[in-house]
């Protein structure tokens, strides 16, 4: 083989192993939160999610114990909304949501829109949906460990 030929198959290879790793399939935890179930907006939020190309692995429909939330959002433990965050999110049910797409953390944390709904952009969940910066209808993993321990801790199994 020329050595042409060796530099561009090289470059191919390189190109297609990028390729797989540009569009690598990653995992992360959605959840439809109290507001959002109460309001029956959770069928509207499932398809944006389903329009936006995510692959739903799992869903199930729950209610947050006092434990769970303070589990689930440990990182916040301690700052002035963490006991109205809990209380917020064991008013009522919730879906739990396991996604699977390319980009799935950033993708539907963009989906979803800024913390704040008054900062979030048109088109999104939040800025559709939320009603406060506490009541804002979604959740999503923030990083790759994240996402690992949500999804640990609601679906076990998976
Ligand atoms: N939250 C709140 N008050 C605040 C900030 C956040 O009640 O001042 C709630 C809100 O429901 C938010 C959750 O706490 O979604 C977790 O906050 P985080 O900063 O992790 O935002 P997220 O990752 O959900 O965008
Ligand atoms: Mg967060």
């Amino acid at each position: 083989m020329c050595f042409k030929k060796i530099i561009s198959k090289a470059i191919l290879v390189f190109l297609m192993t990028a390729g797989v790793a540009y569009a690598k399939v990653e995992k992360t935890f959605a959840m439809i939160k109290p507001d959002a179930v109460k309001t029956k907006v959770a069928g509207k939020i499932i398809s944006m999610i389903e329009e936006n190309d995510f692959e739903i692995t799992a869903i199930k429909k729950m209610t947050f114990t006092k434990s769970d939330a303070e589990t689930f959002y440990s990182v916040h433990k301690g700052k002035p909304f963490f006991d109205g965050l809990v209380e917020f999110m064991t008013s009522g049910p919730i879906f739990a949501i396991a996604l699977e797409r390319d980009n799935a953390i950033a993708e539907w944390r963009k989906l979803m829109g800024a913390t704040n709904h008054l900062e979030a952009a048109e088109g999104t969940v939040r800025k559709l949906y939320a009603t406060s910066i506490r009541h804002n209808a979604v959740h999503g993993s923030d990083a790759e460990e994240t996402a690992k321990e949500e999804l640990k801790q609601i679906f076990p199994d998976l």
